[in-house]
């Protein structure tokens, strides 16, 4: 499991969707995003037009695919859903923009990867609902400009930095997703449980949450993984020692912490003597690309207290040796 929490089986995929929320009422946490789309939502609704372009960012797995399958749900309408890498040529998207009904959602994760190509052609479909089209081929071909009916543009990014100026200022509704803290992520570990029909105590449920790197996806992941251990090696029920005893066998780490999160740390630490180190330097070290560590990794690293950010670079805490049980050098000067 890595930090996006990807990597499933279909079936898997299928339990992932039995577990998303459907409405707003549904949904966990993100008080004021939800807040605010609710309004807009209801705005949209009442003028019966097509709600404003939105844009999620954020860390994979907080909720950005469900956002939006929650307001196509909230606008009554139906949602498409494709992804940047997927569209590879202007007609790809044509067949899909022709095909929304009014106030239809089509949905794009990875947004950032669009191909310049699409992206502007994507620019004439969100701001005036027209698109031109190739018509026959050869000597013949010319091309026509058609109607689309208004729709609402939902994109996802986890990489906000990569995408275009053009591209962001066509947003007019833009949100970024936080992590979740431990008790939001038990609320939410609790309602996957009831949905997957386990039994499940409260210190169990904290403690899924807390290793869950604040992030639902993840939390979800280890509750399916855990009830394995309650089904095999206890009674069916997921109480504390059960949730210790298979946490423990999954090697998963005392804060939810993945392989890349330690490494960032443990490289810091011992090439750099706990820093502070620039990021392109850091990113080298550690050979990922710096606007992922500093889109995907760090914001939790910083939320948690393992790095914090200087003018000079990244350094890191106290909390940081003592996680990877180090000790920390003589200071120099000090
Ligand atoms: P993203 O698109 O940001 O990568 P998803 O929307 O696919 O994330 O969410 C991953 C999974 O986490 C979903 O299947 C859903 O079950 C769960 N999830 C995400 N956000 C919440 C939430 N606020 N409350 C409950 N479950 C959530």
């Amino acid at each position: 499991l890595d930090a996006s929490g990807e990597g499933f089986t279909p079936e898997e995929y299928d339990i992932e969707r039995a577990l998303r929320p459907l409405s707003f009422g549904d949904f966990t946490g993100q008080e004021q995003v939800i807040e605010n789309l609710e309004i807009f939502v209801q705005a949209a609704n009442r003028r019966g037009e097509a709600l404003d372009h939105t844009l999620f960012h954020g860390p994979p797995g907080l909720g950005k695919t469900t956002l939006a399958n929650i307001l196509a749900n909230e606008l009554g309408v139906s949602i498409k859903v494709t992804s940047g890498p997927v569209l590879d040529k202007p007609g790809d998207l044509a067949g899909l923009l022709t095909n929304l009904e009014e106030r239809d959602v089509l949905f794009i994760d990875e947004i950032h990867r669009l191909s310049p190509i699409v992206e502007e052609y994507l620019y004439s479909a969100m701001e005036d609902y027209k698109i031109d089209i190739m018509i026959e081929s050869g000597p013949n071909a010319r091309t026509v400009q058609i109607n689309l009916n208004p729709f609402t543009l939902i994109g996802a990014t986890t990489r906000s930095g990569l995408l275009t100026a053009p591209m962001r200022a066509r947003f007019g509704i833009s949100s970024r997703l936080q992590y979740y803290n431990t008790e939001l992520l038990t609320t939410i570990v609790q309602r996957s449980a009831d949905i997957l029909q386990v039994p499940i105590g409260m210190q169990a449920a904290i403690e899924i949450a807390g290793r869950s790197r604040g992030t639902p996806r993840i939390a979800n992941a280890l509750l399916r993984r855990v009830r394995d251990f309650a089904e095999i090696k206890g009674n069916g029920t997921i109480d504390i020692e059960i949730a210790r005893f298979g946490l423990k066998a999954l090697n998963v780490d005392a804060h939810g912490l993945d392989e890349m999160d330690n490494k960032i740390l443990a490289t810091i630490i011992d090439k750099f003597k706990g820093g502070p180190v620039g990021i392109t330097t850091l990113a080298t070290a550690v050979s990922e690309s710096g606007e992922t560590i500093e889109e995907v990794y760090e914001p939790f690293l910083i939320q948690q207290g393992f790095i914090i950010r200087t003018p000079r670079g990244r350094e890191v805490t106290e909390a940081a040796y003592k996680h990877l049980n180090r000790v920390k050098g003589p200071v120099q000067g000090g």
